[in-house]
């Protein structure tokens, strides 16, 4: 008796184990299509998340990240190295309309607050006043105060006139024009050019945001002061660089929002949802056309022999700076602006002398910079920075948290410049970033789709757009794209 029952565990254990059946005809279950994404930031995740939610998890995904961490350009770094203080070194916000990363953070239940820096100081019991002020390296061309809205606001139309209106208009409707691209009838779209094109976007796209703006009767003056420091602040180009809706995306920022801890969550969670294999520390150094006849293409590993097949590939980072070779793809070239974002502690407050404000008076805690009426667009004749803020307060340690971007390093030199003498600098850290494309005038996009057998690739969309947002959009629509279901429900965004 003893013996049966052993035997009968003992079938039991080998079904379990090698799942070989007791009997009956061997099934074997149906290959998954093999997908090998490259980059886990917002484009790469997304795709691998939209891909088995528009599929009902039907891809064997392989999500391939040079980095060690998941998110790209969107990543925290911890104050002191304390977990208790992250703060962002790259993307740092996004708004309500940004509709894929909002259903994200509501699915996964992150906490999403609103990038309200002085909420954050006030949970911190720092009571300053909150003031923006525009600096053309001279002198403040426009201050404000948060405390006061509408104070700032009748400041604002007595200096500029009707400009910030009809600014406020037309960024709204640039907005509502590519929301459109989340409806039932466009999306997914084959093409960026033709999309752009039929939602009237192009016409935005093709001209500078300087001429554009004044085109429609804005003023120069407004222009100059007031979006330059917005473009500035968010994509380190001026308005007679910048393309009109990049210029645009820079005002419509409205209700900021963030997740509580880092907005790289929300793409860590799409990864788990995905339940895609994600190789950190692994980059991608060629994909191979030699075995293309046979539909599939052999990716190779750096540093290593290892090479694996796939039916089909997504490249979700900025092509030219992937170092992948290997195959000749249809894709635009595009440079990418260096940005330096350097954060560091102090208990001190910014000089009031060296931003030529009387001794005493705040200076403000957010700062962004235009250029000054000697300054020709793109040269900056003194030392520059992009914007300096104070982005968080440390009571236990009294200090607070500054973040600055700039074109080029911040010496320790500049930082004793910009403090009364005696300050000290607790704790530093410097990213260098190619932080997003020059976002010079353009109509035409390249295709999702970069080799007829089955390549994509996400960034061009930078061209258009550069957020986190965008990214994720391009990860659904390329998925989307692949999945080819007609079924408009099923392959809805967000
Ligand atoms: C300082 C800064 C501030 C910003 N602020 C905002 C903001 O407030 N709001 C906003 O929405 N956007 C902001 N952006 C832009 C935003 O970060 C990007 O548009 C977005 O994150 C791009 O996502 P992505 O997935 O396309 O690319 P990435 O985030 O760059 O991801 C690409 C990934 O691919 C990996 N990779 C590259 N080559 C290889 C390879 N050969 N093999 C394997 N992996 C590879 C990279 O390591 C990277 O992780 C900011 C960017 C910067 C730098």
């Amino acid at each position: 008796m003893r013996t049966v029952v052993f035997l009968i565990v003992l079938a039991v254990v080998w079904q379990l184990v090698f799942r070989a059946p007791l009997a009956g005809p061997i099934y074997e279950e149906t290959a998954k299509e093999k997908i090998a994404i490259i980059g886990a930031g917002a484009g790469g995740s997304s795709s691998a998340y939209y891909l088995q939610r528009y599929s009902n998890h039907s891809y064997d995904i392989t999500v391939f990240e040079k980095n060690f961490y998941i998110g790209g350009r969107s990543t925290t770094i911890n104050v002191h190295d304390d977990p208790r203080w992250p703060v962002e070194v790259g993307a740092s916000v996004f708004v309500k309309v940004n509709f894929n990363l909002a259903a994200a953070a509501r699915e996964f239940g992150l906490n999403v607050q609103s990038y309200d820096v002085g909420k954050v100081r006030g949970k911190d019991g720092l009571a300053i006043e909150e003031l923006f002020g525009i600096w053309d390296g001279m002198k403040f061309v426009f201050t404000a105060s948060s405390e006061s809205s509408w104070k700032s606001t009748i400041k604002l139309l007595y200096k500029y006139g009707t400009a910030p209106l009809r600014a406020h208009l037309l960024a709204e409707k640039a907005s509502a024009s590519f929301l459109a691209f989340y409806s039932q009838d466009d999306f997914p779209f084959v093409n960026l050019t033709e999309i752009s094109r039929s939602r009237d976007l192009t016409n935005i796209t093709s001209e500078t945001t300087f001429d554009y703006c004044t085109g429609h009767g804005l003023s120069a003056r407004y222009v100059n002061d007031i979006v330059q420091a917005a473009t500035i602040v968010n994509y380190a180009q001026n308005v007679k660089q910048i393309h009109a809706l990049g210029g645009f995306v820079c005002l419509a920022v409205d209700e900021a929002l963030e997740i509580e801890g880092g907005n790289w969550q929300i793409f860590e969670k799409m990864l788990q949802k995905s339940g895609a294999t994600v190789r950190l520390g692994t980059s991608v150094s060629e994909i191979d056309t030699s075995t293309k006849s046979s539909g599939k293409w052999k990716i190779s590993i750096a540093d290593s022999d290892k090479v694996e097949e796939f039916d089909q590939v997504i490249i979700a980072a900025p092509y030219y700076q992937t170092g992948i070779g290997g195959v000749p793809l249809r894709i635009k070239d595009a440079s990418y602006m260096t940005l330096y974002v350097t954060l560091f502690t102090s208990t001190k407050r910014l000089s009031s002398t060296y931003f030529g404000l009387k001794p005493g008076v705040p200076v403000p805690t957010m700062i962004c910079t235009t250029l000054a009426d000697d300054d020709l667009a793109g040269s900056h004749t003194r030392p520059w920075f992009n914007s300096i803020s104070i982005i968080r307060y440390i009571p236990e340690r009294k200090e607070y948290v500054y973040k600055i971007f700039s074109p080029s390093r911040i010496s320790p030199e500049f930082l004793q410049l910009i403090f009364d003498k005696g300050a000290e600098f607790n704790w530093v850290y410097e990213k260098i970033w190619n932080a997003y494309p020059r976002l010079d005038p353009i109509s035409d996009f390249s295709d999702w789709k970069v080799d007829n057998d089955g390549i994509w690739y996400l960034n061009s969309i930078e061209q258009f757009i550069s957020t986190m947002e965008t990214s994720s959009l391009a990860g659904a629509n390329v998925a989307a794209l692949i999945v080819g279901a007609n079924n408009k429900t099923v392959v809805s965004v967000p």
